[in-house]
């Protein structure tokens, strides 16, 4: 019934570059003239077996190694994401209250890659983080000043700054691989296409399979989740319980950019600039009025004589 999907055309695979840009940090972009076609991965939570290949997959592709941690007493490890651990499993015990079952539920946690994406907004550093026309979210770390906005500004809790060189880290939706065609290493990796990668409208067709299949077997709420108060997402979960995404390890039901970095990125800058630029008035009236502040002879010996009791 669901065949695997290959890996994207290689032949209409082109490099990402500044060509690529929708929106960089603290920057203006020029519109593409050509943009590239939404790409989209799919988490299928109900077909998720919490094997972690995916997330060994994203170790090894990244060539990262997370450091020896401890057992919080669940399957989660380590417990949260790191700057070293791109992706976790976070395994939930939840109790139906319709049935009275104990239900395992297995979410891949990382990066959403939002439409909308907060952390792009609050972040101050020209290019730190760039959105490219296929929707993956990047992070730019030569530009990153580690000053944590990106964590403030983002709804669903994923950037990590690394104590080793106070740079963000997230999920880059393998734009490494992306970039020549190939899928993220965690859908390759998954053995049992819970992970599934391609087109967002090719990834919605498939979830609305996958939903038609879970109702006819009794989940009623089954759905997708793709957040509009982020203006979707490029990576997005079927969920067998979707009225209920906060019992998948605390998936937000409607995430959105906190007004805060909306006011921080309006008003707040606005109100700045009207500030620096008043300044900047009063100077050139100063000197106009005033003119040039000039050392007089008494300042200057009044400082020989200071110099000379200090020495
Ligand atoms: S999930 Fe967070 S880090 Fe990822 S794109 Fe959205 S706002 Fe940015
Ligand atoms: S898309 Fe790439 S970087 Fe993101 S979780 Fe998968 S393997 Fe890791
Ligand atoms: S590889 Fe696939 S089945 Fe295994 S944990 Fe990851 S998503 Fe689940």
């Amino acid at each position: 019934m669901f065949p695997p999907i290959p890996n994207p055309d290689l032949k209409a695979a082109t490099k990402f570059g500044e060509k690529d840009l929708i929106r960089r940090s603290a920057s203006r972009v020029a519109e593409p003239a050509q943009k590239l076609t939404p790409m989209a991965k799919l988490i299928d939570v109900s077909k998720c077996i919490g094997c972690k290949a995916c997330q060994s997959a994203c170790l090894e592709w990244n060539d990262l190694r997370e450091p020896v941690g401890f057992n919080d007493g669940t399957y989660n490890n380590p417990p949260d994401l790191t700057p070293t651990s791109l992706t976790v499993m976070k395994f939930t015990e939840w109790v139906n209250p319709e049935t009275r079952n104990l239900e395992w539920l297995i979410r891949k946690d990382g990066c959403m890659h939002c439409a909308d994406p907060g952390c792009l907004k609050a972040c101050p550093a020209p290019g730190a983080i760039v959105q490219y026309s296929n929707g993956i979210v990047d992070f730019v770390h030569e530009n990153c000043i580690g000053c944590g906005y990106c964590v403030k500004g983002c709804p669903f809790n994923i950037p990590r700054i690394s104590k080793a060189d106070s740079k963000a880290y997230k999920c880059t939706l393998c734009s490494d691989r992306v970039s020549v065609g190939q899928g993220p290493a965690c859908a390759k990796a998954c053995p049992t296409q819970a992970i599934v990668f391609g087109t967002k409208d090719e990834m919605k067709q498939w979830a609305d399979g996958r939903i038609k299949d879970l109702k006819s077997r009794g989940y009623k709420n089954a759905g997708l989740y793709d957040p509009p108060g982020v203006g979707g997402t490029h990576v997005m979960y079927v969920l067998h319980h979707a009225d209920q995404p906060e019992i998948y390890a605390g998936l937000p039901r409607d995430p959105r950019i906190s007004p805060l970095v909306e006011i921080w990125k309006g008003v707040a800058k606005y109100a700045g600039l009207a500030v620096m630029g008043a300044f900047a008035v009063f100077g050139v009236l100063h000197h106009a009025v005033m003119g040039p502040n000039r050392v007089t002879r008494e300042d200057e010996s009044a400082a020989k004589q200071l110099t000379e009791t200090q020495s």
